[in-house]
């Protein structure tokens, strides 16, 4: 199979280096909802075994609610939100410590991230949420992420795992989201009615009117979660991230889908800039006060890709606070937009000073050693 822009599948594949995978409930546990151990370890053995070969993983998984239902002894999913915030906290306990043990066989500690709507939305809160994965890939641990459905109620709540994991994937900067299911692919008509139905191996680009073919969102939530898997696919292909769709019962499915096996739908993202993914945080946030640097910082910015560090900043202008976004100015020029790491109160007490001697200056540990890293920083330029 080859793709639009002449590069091949298997090369597209084979020069992922970060990617995240998402199992669902259904295919980590039995219909009794006791788990699958015979998939987890699976599933265990070749995230490790990709992790060997270099390749950075992050796993996205269901689970919570539906384990913690029958181990609470509840025959069915509780309507009552408090106890299936009870499940939640119990199951996703549960599901941890299995993973914990399996993966440690293979040689590898898991971390624990249960992320809310919050923490996509909110510019501090994405950043801190992008620092700590970020953090945990490059220790060699593997990320295992679900929705905090112990404290997430309807109105705060992402609500579903295949978009929970392209936010994910946006956040760590994947290149790469592969949604485990039980289904086979996307079709061009629902396969349960139609016999003819035929699996699409490719979509090169990806269009709204997807979601007609998986017959609109009604019908398509009931029929293996297409709805949510296309709204995945829709964040990740306009994020650059491409995105597939495999049944997780394909043996070695995911071996075989990184060593560039067609299986399942392939959706080819579109081509995003770097820049352009940072745009979408940044620009047209509110900007909560000015930073100033010098001609050193000017030059390292804009021409060498550079963090903000505090030696280079000569002042700050505004009333903002770590997490808040900010521009950054050289003279009348502003140069970016980024997110900053400290208040305007802590770079007036930093600026100008090399990393040895910030936490002097601030009276605390400072958790950072720039004022903007270059992750979070927008150049205008
Ligand atoms: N976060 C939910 C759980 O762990 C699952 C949501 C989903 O399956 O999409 O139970």
């Amino acid at each position: 199979m080859s793709c639009r822009n002449g590069a091949s599948l298997k090369e597209r594949i084979e020069n992922k280096k970060k990617i995240v995978v998402k199992v669902g409930t259904s295919s980590i546990t039995y219909d009794n909802g006791k788990l699958n151990l015979r998939f987890i370890d699976q599933l265990a053995r070749q995230i490790c075994d990709l992790m060997n070969r270099g390749i950075q993983v992050i796993l996205v998984t269901s689970g919570a609610i539906g384990v913690g239902v029958p181990v609470l002894g509840f025959r069915e999913k509780p309507a009552y939100l408090p106890y299936k915030q009870a499940a939640a906290a119990v199951g996703q306990g549960f599901l941890m410590n299995v993973y914990e043990r399996i993966f440690h066989e293979y040689g590898r500690h898991v971390g624990q991230v249960l992320l809310t709507k919050g923490d996509s939305l909110n510019p501090k809160r994405y950043m801190y949420a992008r620092g700590m994965m970020m953090a945990l890939l490059e220790l060699g641990v593997l990320p295992i992420i679900n929705e905090n459905d112990a404290v997430a109620a309807d109105e705060i709540k992402i609500g579903d795992n295949d978009t929970l994991s392209a936010i994910v994937a946006s956040i760590a900067d994947a290149d790469l989201l592969v949604i485990l299911s039980d289904v086979d692919g996307l079709y061009d008509k629902n396969p349960s009615k139609y016999d003819d139905a035929k699996l699409l191996s490719e979509i090169p680009s990806f269009s709204r009117s997807l979601f007609q073919m998986a017959e609109g969102p009604g019908t398509a939530r009931g029929t293996g979660g297409m709805y949510t898997k296309l709204l995945a696919a829709e964040i990740c292909v306009h994020s650059g991230i491409d995105m597939i769709i495999a049944k997780s019962t394909v043996p070695s499915v995911l071996y075989r889908l990184m060593d560039g096996e067609a299986i399942g739908t392939f959706f080819r993202s579109e081509d995003v800039h770097p820049q352009m993914k940072k745009r979408k945080m940044i620009i047209g946030a509110d900007l909560k006060g000015k930073l100033f640097v010098d001609e050193g910082c000017r030059d390292a910015v804009l021409h060498k890709g550079s963090s903000i560090l505090p030696v280079g900043v000569t002042g700050a202008d505004g009333d903002f606070q770590d997490g808040d976004i900010i521009s950054v100015f050289c003279g009348d020029e502003e140069l970016a937009r980024g997110i900053t790491h400290f208040s305007r109160k802590d770079v007036e007490k930093i600026c100008g000073m090399h990393t040895s001697e910030m936490n002097a200056a601030l009276g605390y540990e400072a958790p950072y050693d720039t004022v903007i890293h270059r992750d979070n920083l927008f150049v205008l330029h």
